[in-house]
């Protein structure tokens, strides 16, 4: 039995970090999906789980390695995006965060200095806020 699986197995993908993830997810909208009632849960969780086998028995290891990289991406963006958003608020009452109209660049300005004109130091770029 043991054989017959790998031998199945053999040059298909398995288990990955995103795999792993589609399975957390898919059994927490079944959860969801037992309490509520609300049946568009139990096919979101059961849609994730077909998604999950689909990709553990791929023989598309290149493209599925691809995607795993793209949830490594995606997943570190979000880390890092929380990670800001989590300093911001700590310094809040020293700081304050404005945009750059041009670029977007995230700008960071002592507070308490009245009217200033902030320079991009990205895009060169001149604009006048409070601060
Ligand atoms: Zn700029």
């Amino acid at each position: 039995m043991k054989e017959k699986f790998r031998r199945f197995m053999a040059g298909r993908y398995g288990g990955d970090d995103l795999n792993q993830f589609l399975c957390i997810a898919s059994l927490a909208f079944l959860v969801v999906a037992m309490i509520s009632h609300v049946r568009l849960f139990y096919y979101a969780g059961l849609a994730l789980l077909l998604y999950s086998y689909y990709r553990m028995f791929s023989r598309n290891i290149s493209k599925r390695t691809a995607e795993n990289y793209r949830f490594y991406t995606f997943k570190e963006n979000l880390a890092s995006g929380w990670r800001s958003k989590r300093s911001q608020w700590a310094s809040r009452k020293q700081y304050r965060y404005y945009t750059c109209p041009q670029c977007k660049q995230k700008l960071r300005v002592p507070r308490g200095r009245g009217r200033i004109q902030i320079s991009c130091p990205r895009c060169g770029t001149q604009f006048i806020k409070k601060s």
